[in-house]
């Protein structure tokens, strides 16, 4: 038994003070990239070579070192202490492309034929250019009726009766509804309900079926355009309570209804959704003012991003990001609090949760303002040494102001380097309400923010700056 115990320990010794190589995670693995990098730790005053070549060591005694690859295999040999490790990376020869380019022509179908739809997803992207990169104008549920009028590199152009330009993939449509026609059917409106309650004003339409939507901001205004729906003059227009939509107006615009949303107020987020044919359109109410407590009445959520078996980035000695991110959220939870603000976390654990749950906890919990934090890694082609800093992402027009007040308040609070902000892909921040943004307070990979990010007081350092810029940012709004 104590035999045991003591190779036990001398087990348990070695792994303690063994050289770490936390990334790349298997010594034999294929990357295509004209680079990547070791990330690691070493014991205690111990050096490191990569092929004999000196590595710098960190305080903390961690690696990070960029590394070039070449076509075929690229063999690495890491010494540290005596301990020797060798990694095989193989960069695949990148195949011969055939000009195929025939394919990725517009071709419109033949006789002005209109094929009709059906989605399949229960979250379609409509997209503004015939690319899966290409910006997302909605999400459609699924049975939302499209028509298409050619198609482009695997995408269909949709029918909008007009020059907009929207897309859909062939994937994401439901093939055994696929029938050609010689035109559109306009579906009708069966009635209508324009309402308000404490958080929203609302637009209900029961229409005959559900069909294409587009919702576009300019500064206070949303234009809400439904494609293919006729205006039914015969409903009682005395339904309209203009106290919800003061401003507003609609318009027959050949085979669209469009209603102008305009408003003196700040545009605080809008959700449109079908519920079986019933279209539902509901704008944010803005918070009411406070003049003593910036933030009363303000419902902010705070997102630490990843969880449970969601690591996010692991750095050189193996923290997770998840961790960090969860410190971080803390610390503006409380000092939003201590603003006032009515504040929700996404998790106050460990816990996993996907991308949509958040969003969906969000809007349940009616709020104004959504923040995801989290902290940065790179791809493999990239080198940790020329790009790192803090960076704001966001996705809609009504969110880049408040990604701009984080971004440049956090360069000056910090003194980290300016990573941008920038329009992001992100489920989380694709959402049109809240007003939705998220946080790469630095990054994981980069040693000096690395150990920064894991030091209490620079927590609070940036958890201080996004409070105060979410608090200069409702100021600004009306
Ligand atoms: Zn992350």
């Amino acid at each position: 038994m104590r035999r045991f115990l003591i190779i036990f320990l001398i087990f348990l010794f070695n792994q303690a003070l063994a050289l770490d190589i936390v990334y790349p995670n298997k010594n034999r693995c294929q990357i295509n990239a004209k680079s990547t990098f070791f990330v690691g730790n070493v014991n205690v005053g111990k050096q490191l070579t990569i092929n004999s070549k000196p590595v710098k060591i960190w305080y903390g005694n961690i690696f990070v070192e960029p590394v070039n690859l070449k076509e075929g295999e690229n063999t690495f040999v890491l010494e540290s202490n005596g301990e020797t490790r060798t990694y095989t990376i193989t960069k695949p020869t990148p195949p011969k492309t055939s000009s195929g380019h025939k394919a990725n022509e517009y071709r419109e179908f033949p006789d002005n034929a209109i094929l009709y739809t059906k989605t399949k997803d229960i979250r379609t992207p409509v997209r503004e250019k015939a690319s899966s990169g290409a910006k997302r104008v909605c999400d459609l549920p699924k049975d939302t009726v499209l028509y298409s009028v050619g198609k482009k590199a695997g995408f269909h152009k949709l029918y909008t009766g007009d020059k907009r330009e929207l897309w859909a993939a062939e994937t994401s449509l439901d093939k055994k509804h696929f029938s050609f026609l010689s035109k559109i059917t306009m579906s009708e409106i069966f009635a209508q309900r324009i309402y308000s309650d404490d958080y929203y004003d609302y637009i209900e339409l029961h229409l005959s079926m559900p069909v294409l939507y587009t919702a576009e901001t300019e500064g206070n205004n949303i234009k809400l355009t439904l494609f293919g729906v006729k205006w039914n003059k015969a409903l009682d227009q005395s339904v309209v309570k203009q106290d919800s939509f003061p401003n507003m107006t609609v318009r027959q615009e050949g085979s669209n209804l469009v209603f102008y949303i305009n408003s003196d107020r700040s545009n605080w987020g809008y959700l449109a959704t079908y519920k079986g044919d019933k279209f539902i359109f509901k704008k944010r109410k803005p918070p009411e003012k406070d003049k003593n407590l910036p933030l009363a009445n303000v419902n902010i959520f705070i997102d630490a991003g990843h969880g449970g078996s969601q690591l996010g980035a692991v750095g050189p000695t193996r923290v997770n990001e998840k961790d960090i991110n969860l410190q971080i959220a803390y610390k503006l939870s409380a000092l939003l609090k201590q603003k006032g603000a009515n504040v929700v976390m996404s998790r106050t654990g460990d816990t996993d949760l996907g991308l949509y749950e958040r969003v969906d906890m969000a809007n349940e919990n009616k709020a104004h303002i959504f923040v995801s934090i989290h902290a940065n890694s790179l791809p493999d082609h990239q080198n940790p040494y020329e790009k790192h800093g803090t960076s704001v992402y966001y996705y809609h027009d009504s969110a880049k102001e408040l990604a701009e007040i984080i971004g440049k308040n956090l360069v000056s609070d910090t003194g980290l380097r300016n990573d941008g902000v920038n329009i992001g892909n992100f489920a989380v921040v694709r959402t049109t309400m809240p007003i939705a943004v998220l946080v790469e307070t630095a990054y994981m990979i980069y040693p000096p923010e690395y150990i920064q990010l894991q030091n209490n007081s620079f927590q609070r350092l940036l958890a201080r700056s996004i409070a105060s810029s979410i608090e200069m940012y409702v100021l600004s709004r009306e």
